[in-house]
């Protein structure tokens, strides 16, 4: 019998035959994201738990017998992070439970493979939320998945990315033992975790953002708030197309309207364009657009305090810009007036941004930049698709920002990227592109948050990290991993002897 025979044996014997899988067309099923560059990667098994101890008993065979796992959410990752060649893919969407909705203190317990959609739509009917609402692939992504990608979504203007509502966790340790462990307020065990800071180090922070390597996360505790009921969306079009004055008005609207902002998205000019193109309904008269069209959504628990809100939108917006309606380019859009919220445009909205030329799929580079820098890596960026063009793949589209998105503070997120096709011929060269402009958004100082495989190596081929945080960050690896078997291959790491610096490119 093979190792692989073993381990697959012992695990059928912890959780059941019916949750563990080696047949041709579950592997095939489970082979790919939602990114093109990549080619399918078949685990040799896929194994659904559903308790932290079912996920520990595996972790102990796949230590016993040296089996690399990854972890496995929805699977709607961009980046290539949750597919494995080879080793045991976890899936853990068995794990869907509400464990608690604490109503009185505002926080809630749930297994890490619930899906943002499910989740929402239970505390919805009892008049809460999350604030960020997760991304927008949330009627099939998991809480697990947005903490281990640090995902932004519909309220991350307000209320940030999702490790911003995280109290804590419970994860299982990677190391022969499959150390169940929590962090948070619930290391106390004779407390609740209604907080995140204060027992010891927040070692909540270990686990957000890691795109799944430093542990598989099975619960999650996270901040609730009351809905806010008053909500009203504005669209505003500039008058030129310059992104000094984008930056400008940002910063206006952080500081005059604060709390009121729920989230601010801009569209620049050339997605319009693409956009308007492509709408089924187009009015008779092409629109007259010369610059990025802001799209405004304020949220008030008071409506008089909305029309404020609303009041000091209009005003900050009236030196620059004009009014703007949808419907200038789309019949079937729903005219500001008369817009109301519902889940599922929390879910729907963001999706026609990550790539505005369908069918093809992007090689998403979506990254983090203070505002007062969206002129310069526009530019920068515009350099580079120039100075590359002849490298690109074959009728590929590559965009600075399809749309960015303000987050708290004075940060936003420029979603981008180039579309590429799921062929064999282009993913070569679709792959090569891929880091090459990764790299240079973090050598102009950009910040991702899904790193998966594609960007966390290309952090590491920009010559990002110090050999002193390559040290640490390996000592804080093998401290959970000491067999190296969970999530090989992100970050370029392959062992602890490898010098991650080997992999570092110099560009011409
Ligand atoms: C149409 C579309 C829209 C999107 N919109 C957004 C958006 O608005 N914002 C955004 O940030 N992203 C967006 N994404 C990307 C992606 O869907 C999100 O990052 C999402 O949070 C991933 O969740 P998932 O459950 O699908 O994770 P998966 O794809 O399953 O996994 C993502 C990563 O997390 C790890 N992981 C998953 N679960 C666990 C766990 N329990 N423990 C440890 N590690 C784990 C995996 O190994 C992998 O590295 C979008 C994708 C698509 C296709």
């Amino acid at each position: 019998m093979s190792t692989l025979d073993k381990a697959y044996k012992e695990i059928e014997g912890i959780i059941g035959s019916k949750y563990i899988t080696e047949k041709d067309f579950m592997k095939a099923a489970y082979s790919r994201n939602v990114d093109p560059a990549f080619p399918d990667r078949w685990a040799d098994m896929i194994v659904r738990p559903v308790s932290s101890e079912e996920v520990s008993a595996i972790v102990q065979v796949a230590n016993k017998f040296k089996i690399p796992m990854v972890p496995r959410g929805g699977g709607a990752d961009l980046v290539g992070g949750s597919v494995t060649q080879g080793g045991i893919l976890l899936d853990l969407t068995r794990m869907n439970n509400v464990l608690q909705i604490n109503e009185e203190n505002f926080y809630c317990e749930v297994e890490a493979g619930i899906t943002w959609g499910t989740l929402i739509s239970i505390l919805h009917e009892k008049g809460l939320t999350t604030g960020v609402l997760g991304p927008g692939s949330g009627f099939s992504a998991t809480i697990g998945g947005g903490l281990s990608n640090s995902t932004a979504g519909f309220g991350s203007t307000k209320y940030g990315v999702i490790p911003d509502i995280c109290l804590g966790v419970e994860a299982v340790l990677p190391n022969p033992q499959g150390t169940i462990i929590r962090t948070g307020a619930a290391i106390n065990k004779y407390a609740e975790p209604f907080c995140r800071y204060g027992v010891a180090p927040d070692f909540t922070g270990l686990f957000m953002g890691d795109v799944g390597i430093m542990g598989i996360k099975t619960k999650a505790f996270l901040k609730l708030f009351p809905v806010t009921p008053f909500k009203a969306q504005r669209y505003y079009i500039l008058n030129k197309n310059d992104y000094n004055i984008v930056s400008e008005l940002l910063h206006r609207l952080r500081t005059e309207v604060r709390d009121g902002l729920h989230d601010v998205l801009v569209v620049p000019l050339v997605t319009m364009q693409l956009l308007s193109s492509m709408v089924e309904n187009k009015p008779a008269k092409r629109p007259r657009m010369k610059g990025p069209v802001f799209s405004i959504l304020v949220e008030a628990m008071d409506e008089r305090i909305l029309d404020v809100f609303l009041e000091q939108v209009d005003d900050i917006m009236k030196e620059n810009a004009r009014k703007f309606e949808l419907q200038e380019v789309d019949l079937d859009a729903t005219h500001s007036r008369d817009w109301k919220f519902d889940l599922k445009y929390a879910y729907n909205y963001f999706n026609k941004y990550i790539s505005v030329a369908p069918p093809k799929i992007s090689c998403t580079t979506c990254h983090k930049v203070p505002i007062s820098a969206i002129s310069k890596v526009a530019e920068k960026s515009a350099q580079f698709d120039l100075k590359y063009r002849s490298e690109f793949p074959v009728g590929s589209i590559s965009l600075f920002a399809t749309v960015i998105f303000l987050l708290p503070n004075g940060n936003c997120v420029i979603v981008g990227g180039f579309n590429a096709d799921n062929i064999e011929e282009q993913r070569e060269v679709s792959m090569k592109m891929w880091h090459k402009k990764i790299r240079l958004q973090v050598r102009y100082g950009g910040v991702h948050y899904w790193l998966g495989e594609a960007i966390s190596q290309s952090i590491v081929e920009a010559d990002a990290y110090t050999p002193d945080f390559i040290e640490f960050f390996k000592n804080m690896k093998k401290t959970v991993d000491p067999n190296f078997l969970l999530s090989p291959n992100k970050f370029h790491m392959y062992n602890y002897e490898d010098e991650m610096s080997s992999h570092i490119v110099k560009e011409d």
